[in-house]
C-alpha cells in the first residue's frame, strides 16, 4: 500500500483550498439556482422574448446557459469531493494510474487532478 509522500500541512493546505473552491462552487449554485427560478417564472408567465432586450440573450438561451453552468459547477463539486475523500485517505497527490506522486506545483495549478503531468499527457494523446 502507497502512502501520500505529503506531509501533513501539505495536505492541509489542500485541504483549506479544496474547501474554499467549495464554498464558492455553492455560493455560484445557489445563484444560478436563483435565476434558474426567475427565468422559469418569465417563461412560464409567457414572457414575449420581443420584450427581451434584443441585442441580449432570450430567455430560452438564458435557461440552457443557467443549466449548463449548473451541470458544470456539478462535476466540478464531484471532483472536489473525491479529492477531500481522497484526503482524507491519505492517498491525496498520488497518480491513479501509476502511483506516483503528482507533484505539488501541479496540485497547485489543479488541486484535484488525479494523474501525474507524464499519465495526463498519455491519457490525452490516446
Ligand atoms: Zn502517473
Amino acid at each position: 500500500m502507497v502512502t501520500s509522500r505529503l506531509s501533513d500541512s501539505t495536505l492541509q493546505h489542500f485541504t483549506d483550498v479544496l474547501q474554499r473552491r467549495k464554498a464558492e462552487l455553492l455560493h455560484q449554485m445557489g445563484a444560478n439556482d436563483e435565476s434558474l427560478v426567475q427565468v422559469r417564472q418569465s417563461l412560464g408567465e409567457g414572457t414575449n422574448d420581443d420584450e427581451h432586450d434584443p441585442e441580449g440573450p432570450t430567455m430560452s438561451e438564458e435557461w440552457s446557459m443557467l443549466t449548463g453552468l449548473q451541470a458544470e459547477a456539478r462535476s466540478e463539486l464531484r471532483e472536489l469531493d473525491s479529492a477531500l475523500e481522497r484526503i482524507e485517505a491519505r492517498d491525496y497527490g498520488l497518480c491513479a494510474a501509476c502511483g506516483n506522486p503528482i507533484g505539488r506545483p501541479r496540485l497547485e495549478a489543479r488541486p484535484y487532478a488525479t494523474l501525474c503531468i507524464e499519465c495526463a499527457r498519455k491519457a490525452e494523446a490516446r
